[in-house]
């Protein structure tokens, strides 16, 4: 294959307009990593993935940290199409125990922050070490209940966002940046 044949994709039709290219998002995923390593040297890091939308974020950001780490999931649910129902519910738990475990919570966007809320009052019953939360994305203007994330990748305003993880009713997980959706998304 020749060294230049470097084709660009072209925007999927249900976007209305890219937030975050992916060059903008690997550059301060690397960010956020070194400072994730910074921080927890010498410690029992866990990261908790949130599945589904995470993992994007999560397999790129895991590379990023430079120091021992094991990584478990969690799978909540609290949204439906496009908008928080506001009742949470487990889908899976973590696979090991919490305690004495400083667990990093890896999200794709805080919202309204119920999902976090419940399940940062949830793990904290098991015994952690310490509990903190990194987002890739904070809509923090649409906040309902306060919670508190360490590391932010990016704050964006309310709108309706998919790619690099996040769906509208499973569908644009795969594409490679952060794009409003054209508000008939199909
Ligand atoms: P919250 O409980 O903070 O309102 O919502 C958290 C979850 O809702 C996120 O983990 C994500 O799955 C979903 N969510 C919130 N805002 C958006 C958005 O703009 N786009 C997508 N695709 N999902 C969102």
């Amino acid at each position: 294959m020749p060294a230049k044949s470097i084709q660009t994709r072209p925007v999927h039709p249900d976007i209305e307009r890219i937030l975050l290219e992916e060059s903008q998002l690997q550059a301060r995923i690397k960010e956020m990593g070194k400072q994730i390593s910074r921080d927890y040297a010498g410690r029992k890091l866990t990261i908790v993935g949130i599945l589904k939308g995470s993992v994007i974020f999560l397999s790129d950001l895991m590379r990023a940290i430079t120091i021992d780490c094991t990584v478990d999931f969690m799978c909540l649910s609290s949204y439906s199409g496009k908008g928080s129902t506001g009742v949470v519910r487990f889908l899976l738990d973590l696979r090991d125990s919490a305690e004495g475990r400083d667990l990093l919570i890896v999200e794709d966007i805080v919202d309204t922050g119920l999902t976090l809320h419940y399940l940062l009052d949830n793990l904290k019953t098991r015994g952690p070490k310490s509990v903190e939360v990194c987002a890739l994305l904070d809509k923090a203007e649409c906040r309902k209940v306060p919670v508190y994330a360490k590391y932010v990748g990016f704050k964006i305003p309310n709108h309706f966002v998919v790619g690099f993880g996040l769906d509208y009713d499973e569908k644009y997980r795969n594409l490679p940046y952060v794009g409003v959706l054209k508000t008939d998304g199909k």
